[in-house]
Protein backbone atom coordinates (compact mmCIF):
# COMPACT_ATOMS: atom_id res chain seq x y z
CA UNK A 1 0.00 0.00 0.00
CA UNK A 2 1.48 3.52 -0.98
CA UNK A 3 1.76 6.04 1.62
CA UNK A 4 -1.39 8.39 1.88
CA UNK A 5 -1.38 12.07 2.82
CA UNK A 6 -3.75 13.27 5.46
CA UNK A 7 -4.68 16.81 5.63
CA UNK A 8 -4.14 17.90 9.86
CA UNK A 9 -4.58 21.05 11.64
CA UNK A 10 -1.40 18.96 13.43
CA UNK A 11 0.83 19.07 10.46
CA UNK A 12 1.86 22.81 10.86
CA UNK A 13 1.56 23.09 14.69
CA UNK A 14 4.35 20.86 16.06
CA UNK A 15 5.92 21.45 19.60
CA UNK A 16 9.29 22.70 20.35
CA UNK A 17 10.60 18.96 20.61
CA UNK A 18 9.49 18.09 17.21
CA UNK A 19 10.58 21.50 16.03
CA UNK A 20 14.05 20.44 17.62
CA UNK A 21 14.25 16.86 15.94
CA UNK A 22 12.96 18.29 12.65
CA UNK A 23 16.53 20.35 12.89
CA UNK A 24 18.62 18.35 14.19
CA UNK A 25 17.36 15.79 11.03
CA UNK A 26 18.28 18.87 8.97
CA UNK A 27 21.60 18.94 9.89
CA UNK A 28 22.12 15.81 9.94
CA UNK A 29 21.40 15.41 6.58
CA UNK A 30 24.24 18.68 5.41
CA UNK A 31 26.72 16.73 7.78
CA UNK A 32 26.06 13.42 6.07
CA UNK A 33 26.98 15.19 3.19
CA UNK A 34 29.75 17.46 4.34
CA UNK A 35 31.65 14.00 4.94
CA UNK A 36 30.90 12.34 1.72
CA UNK A 37 28.90 9.50 3.19
CA UNK A 38 25.72 10.31 0.69
CA UNK A 39 25.28 10.31 -2.69
CA UNK A 40 22.58 12.99 -3.84
CA UNK A 41 19.82 12.43 -2.78
CA UNK A 42 20.20 8.65 -2.23
CA UNK A 43 20.20 8.55 1.54
CA UNK A 44 17.15 8.77 3.93
CA UNK A 45 17.04 9.35 7.65
CA UNK A 46 14.40 9.15 10.49
CA UNK A 47 14.11 10.18 14.13
CA UNK A 48 11.21 8.70 17.04
CA UNK A 49 9.22 11.58 17.70
CA UNK A 50 6.89 10.26 20.71
CA UNK A 51 4.55 7.83 18.83
CA UNK A 52 5.46 9.09 15.33
CA UNK A 53 8.08 9.22 13.37
CA UNK A 54 10.10 11.97 11.58
CA UNK A 55 11.70 10.92 8.00
CA UNK A 56 13.27 13.10 5.30
CA UNK A 57 10.72 14.12 2.21
CA UNK A 58 11.67 12.34 -1.36
CA UNK A 59 13.22 13.54 -3.86
CA UNK A 60 14.79 16.97 -1.84
CA UNK A 61 18.73 17.26 -2.42
CA UNK A 62 19.82 17.93 0.99
CA UNK A 63 20.89 21.68 0.74
CA UNK A 64 17.30 22.69 -0.55
CA UNK A 65 15.48 20.74 2.64
CA UNK A 66 14.38 23.13 5.45
CA UNK A 67 12.36 21.71 8.99
CA UNK A 68 8.89 22.09 7.77
CA UNK A 69 9.82 19.94 4.66
CA UNK A 70 10.23 16.94 6.74
CA UNK A 71 7.55 13.83 6.98
CA UNK A 72 5.89 13.06 9.66
CA UNK A 73 4.22 9.18 10.36
CA UNK A 74 3.07 7.90 12.99
CA UNK A 75 4.82 4.42 14.09
CA UNK A 76 2.19 2.01 15.61
CA UNK A 77 -1.61 3.16 13.87
CA UNK A 78 -2.69 4.03 10.53
CA UNK A 79 -0.14 2.38 8.58
CA UNK A 80 1.58 4.19 5.89
CA UNK A 81 -0.28 7.19 6.22
CA UNK A 82 2.14 11.00 6.05
CA UNK A 83 1.81 13.83 6.92
CA UNK A 84 2.66 16.45 4.65
CA UNK A 85 3.83 18.87 3.27
CA UNK A 86 5.79 16.40 1.15
CA UNK A 87 5.82 12.86 0.82
CA UNK A 88 8.52 10.83 3.14
CA UNK A 89 11.14 9.37 1.40
CA UNK A 90 10.59 5.89 -0.54
CA UNK A 91 12.42 3.90 1.82
CA UNK A 92 9.71 5.06 4.40
CA UNK A 93 8.73 1.36 4.52
CA UNK A 94 12.06 0.25 6.10
CA UNK A 95 12.45 3.17 8.71
CA UNK A 96 9.27 2.89 9.97
CA UNK A 97 9.02 -1.12 10.23
CA UNK A 98 12.18 -0.99 11.52
CA UNK A 99 11.23 1.23 14.31
CA UNK A 100 8.55 -0.58 14.84
CA UNK A 101 10.61 -4.04 15.17
CA UNK A 102 12.73 -2.01 17.62
CA UNK A 103 11.86 -0.28 20.52
CA UNK A 104 15.48 0.45 21.10
CA UNK A 105 16.46 2.23 18.26
CA UNK A 106 15.82 6.22 18.19
CA UNK A 107 16.91 7.67 15.12
CA UNK A 108 18.01 5.44 11.67
CA UNK A 109 20.28 6.75 8.86
CA UNK A 110 20.33 4.93 5.76
CA UNK A 111 23.06 6.05 2.63
CA UNK A 112 24.98 4.46 -0.55
CA UNK A 113 28.52 5.37 1.21
CA UNK A 114 30.60 4.24 -1.23
CA UNK A 115 33.14 1.78 0.24
CA UNK A 116 29.89 0.39 2.59
CA UNK A 117 27.99 -0.23 -0.95
CA UNK A 118 31.15 -1.55 -3.01
CA UNK A 119 30.72 -4.66 -0.29
CA UNK A 120 27.50 -4.72 -0.52
CA UNK A 121 27.87 -4.86 -4.48
CA UNK A 122 29.62 -8.86 -3.58
CA UNK A 123 27.14 -9.47 -0.73
CA UNK A 124 30.09 -9.07 1.18
CA UNK A 125 29.49 -9.08 5.36
CA UNK A 126 32.14 -6.77 6.76
CA UNK A 127 34.23 -9.44 9.16
CA UNK A 128 36.00 -8.30 12.83
CA UNK A 129 39.26 -7.34 11.09
CA UNK A 130 39.21 -4.32 13.42
CA UNK A 131 38.31 -3.79 16.62
CA UNK A 132 35.19 -1.37 16.25
CA UNK A 133 32.94 -3.49 14.59
CA UNK A 134 31.88 -4.50 18.00
CA UNK A 135 30.57 -0.74 18.25
CA UNK A 136 27.85 -2.70 15.80
CA UNK A 137 26.92 -5.16 18.84
CA UNK A 138 28.29 -8.25 16.93
CA UNK A 139 31.34 -10.28 15.44
CA UNK A 140 30.48 -8.91 12.25
CA UNK A 141 27.84 -6.41 10.04
CA UNK A 142 26.22 -8.83 8.17
CA UNK A 143 25.32 -8.13 4.47
CA UNK A 144 21.74 -8.85 3.15
CA UNK A 145 20.49 -10.36 -0.18
CA UNK A 146 19.41 -8.22 -2.61
CA UNK A 147 15.59 -6.59 -2.85
CA UNK A 148 14.66 -3.73 -4.80
CA UNK A 149 14.25 -0.40 -2.75
CA UNK A 150 10.47 0.70 -1.16
CA UNK A 151 9.54 -2.73 -0.73
CA UNK A 152 8.32 -4.83 2.11
CA UNK A 153 11.14 -7.32 0.58
CA UNK A 154 13.78 -5.07 1.26
CA UNK A 155 12.46 -4.20 5.16
CA UNK A 156 12.27 -7.36 5.97
CA UNK A 157 15.70 -8.71 4.85
CA UNK A 158 17.37 -4.95 6.84
CA UNK A 159 15.14 -6.11 9.92
CA UNK A 160 16.53 -9.86 9.68
CA UNK A 161 20.44 -8.14 9.01
CA UNK A 162 20.16 -6.05 12.01
CA UNK A 163 19.05 -9.16 14.65
CA UNK A 164 21.59 -7.67 17.72
CA UNK A 165 23.38 -5.43 15.62
CA UNK A 166 23.19 -1.21 14.93
CA UNK A 167 23.91 -1.52 11.16
CA UNK A 168 23.96 -3.71 8.65
CA UNK A 169 24.79 -3.81 4.56
CA UNK A 170 21.90 -3.59 2.02
CA UNK A 171 22.64 -5.96 -0.74
CA UNK A 172 23.51 -4.49 -4.15
CA UNK A 173 22.40 -1.04 -2.48
CA UNK A 174 23.70 0.57 0.37
CA UNK A 175 23.94 0.24 4.26
CA UNK A 176 21.75 1.46 7.34
CA UNK A 177 23.03 2.08 10.50
CA UNK A 178 20.42 2.53 14.11
CA UNK A 179 21.55 5.07 17.08
CA UNK A 180 19.16 5.77 20.34
CA UNK A 181 19.14 9.28 18.70
CA UNK A 182 20.74 10.95 15.62
CA UNK A 183 24.31 11.76 17.28
CA UNK A 184 24.86 7.82 18.15
CA UNK A 185 23.44 7.36 14.42
CA UNK A 186 25.35 9.70 12.80
CA UNK A 187 28.66 8.28 15.15
CA UNK A 188 27.58 4.62 13.69
CA UNK A 189 27.47 5.98 10.03
CA UNK A 190 30.52 7.65 10.17
CA UNK A 191 32.54 4.53 11.44
CA UNK A 192 30.58 1.93 9.15
CA UNK A 193 32.15 3.43 6.25
CA UNK A 194 35.92 3.81 7.81
CA UNK A 195 35.59 0.17 8.55
CA UNK A 196 34.51 -0.65 5.19
CA UNK A 197 36.73 1.69 3.45
CA UNK A 198 39.79 -0.03 5.68
CA UNK A 199 38.15 -3.44 5.06
CA UNK A 200 38.78 -3.18 1.11
CA UNK A 201 41.89 -1.47 1.03
CA UNK A 202 42.96 -4.20 2.92
CA UNK A 203 41.47 -6.89 0.85
CA UNK A 204 42.91 -5.09 -1.92
CA UNK A 205 46.93 -5.81 -0.70
CA UNK A 206 46.04 -9.02 1.46
CA UNK A 207 43.94 -11.04 3.29
CA UNK A 208 42.63 -9.97 6.73
CA UNK A 209 43.33 -11.28 10.03
CA UNK A 210 40.22 -11.87 11.56
CA UNK A 211 40.07 -11.57 15.34
CA UNK A 212 38.46 -14.39 17.52
CA UNK A 213 34.67 -14.06 18.13
CA UNK A 214 35.36 -14.14 21.99
CA UNK A 215 37.80 -11.24 21.67
CA UNK A 216 34.61 -9.12 19.84
CA UNK A 217 32.52 -10.49 22.48
CA UNK A 218 34.72 -8.74 24.90
CA UNK A 219 34.61 -5.07 23.18
CA UNK A 220 31.08 -5.37 22.65
CA UNK A 221 30.89 -5.51 26.58
CA UNK A 222 33.38 -2.91 26.70
CA UNK A 223 31.80 -0.40 24.38
CA UNK A 224 28.41 -0.58 26.46
CA UNK A 225 30.65 1.34 28.89
CA UNK A 226 32.96 3.60 26.40
CA UNK A 227 31.77 3.70 23.49
CA UNK A 228 29.36 6.36 22.47
CA UNK A 229 26.50 7.52 24.80
CA UNK A 230 23.63 10.22 24.81
CA UNK A 231 24.67 12.91 27.44
CA UNK A 232 21.14 12.19 29.05
CA UNK A 233 21.44 8.56 28.71
CA UNK A 234 23.80 7.66 32.15
CA UNK A 235 25.98 4.74 32.47
CA UNK A 236 28.10 4.01 34.74
CA UNK A 237 31.05 1.48 34.12
CA UNK A 238 32.12 -1.13 37.32
CA UNK A 239 34.61 0.15 39.15
CA UNK A 240 37.24 -2.34 37.72
CA UNK A 241 37.19 -0.93 33.90
CA UNK A 242 39.19 2.14 32.80
CA UNK A 243 36.79 4.88 31.90
CA UNK A 244 38.26 7.59 29.93
CA UNK A 245 34.92 9.64 30.21
CA UNK A 246 35.36 9.86 33.96
CA UNK A 247 37.92 12.13 34.99
CA UNK A 248 40.47 11.00 37.89
CA UNK A 249 38.83 12.06 40.95
CA UNK A 250 41.29 10.47 43.89
CA UNK A 251 41.98 13.26 45.85
CA UNK A 252 45.62 13.87 47.84
CA UNK A 253 45.49 13.81 51.60
CA UNK A 254 44.57 17.10 52.71
CA UNK A 255 47.24 19.51 53.97
CA UNK A 256 47.20 19.80 57.58
CA UNK A 257 45.64 23.14 59.02
CA UNK A 258 47.60 25.83 60.49
CA UNK A 259 46.93 27.49 63.79
CA UNK A 260 46.24 30.51 63.92
CA UNK A 261 49.09 32.79 65.52
CA UNK A 262 48.03 33.94 68.49
CA UNK A 263 47.95 37.98 68.72
CA UNK A 264 49.93 39.40 71.17
ZN1 LIG B 1 18.82 3.56 -0.85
Amino acid sequence: MPASAVNSPSRRGYDMNEDKLRRALVANCLELERLHINQGTAGNLSVRCGDCMLITPTGVPYDKMTAPMIARMPIETDYGVWFGPLAPSSEWRMHLNIMRARPDVGAIIHTHAVYATTLSLLHQPIPAAHYMVAAFGGTNVRCTEYAPFGTKELSDLAIDGLADRHGVLLGQHGMLVTGRDLPEALWRAVELETLAKMYVLALGIGRPYVLPDDEVSRIVERFKFYGYHPRKTKISAPANVWNPRKPHTERLPAKPKRKPRERP
